[in-house]
């Protein structure tokens, strides 16, 4: 993504549109794929001061939900606000709260991904009433009632299953 003409004139606003492929990134331990291209509408403004870079950021990951363990597609749609300094005129100022680049030809990818793991959620679930496993034999309970949970009743397990509704 190359940024010249916008850096060089104050007042001056670049659009840009991007798809770009991602690879599969580490997260809390998981790993997350795409299963689309990142597309990103970016509007970028030159202030006279520094470069406004707006953008929005849609894609969908394969995410693995926290409770049944299933894989399940997750999708994202982000906007985020970036103020990026061109390095060689940086004020001392910008250099401790803007974003710093040296070359017109501007590593955009490096900062969509640091938005979308800044975007995800600390633990994924893939519907709100997603029923989890079953504590006692391991029965995805969104696709089969096993036998156990007519023994819901026991006040051994009371505490057990409260577990798993606070989780
Ligand atoms: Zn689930
Ligand atoms: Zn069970």
């Amino acid at each position: 993504m190359n940024i010249t003409r916008v850096r060089r004139a104050a007042g001056e606003t670049a659009q840009f549109d991007l798809e770009e492929d991602f690879p599969p990134f580490e997260f809390a331990s998981e790993t997350i794929s795409f299963l689309s291209p990142v597309h990103v509408q970016l509007r970028v403004h030159n202030t006279g001061k520094l470069l406004l870079a707006q953008g929005i950021v849609v894609t969908e990951l394969k995410a693995v939900c926290g409770r049944c363990l299933e894989d399940f597609r997750y999708p994202m749609n982000l906007s985020f606000e970036d103020e990026w300094v061109y390095a060689p005129s940086a004020t001392e100022e910008q250099q401790e709260s803007a974003f710093l680049f040296e070359k017109d030809e501007f590593m955009i990818n490096e900062r969509i991904l640091e938005q979308i793991v800044l975007a995800l959620p600390m633990k994924f679930v893939c519907t709100p009433n997603c029923q989890g496993l079953c504590q006692l034999c391991g029965a995805n309970l969104n696709r089969e009632k096993c036998r156990c949970v007519t023994s819901e009743a026991d006040p051994r397990l009371a505490g057990l299953a409260k577990l798993t509704l606070d989780d």
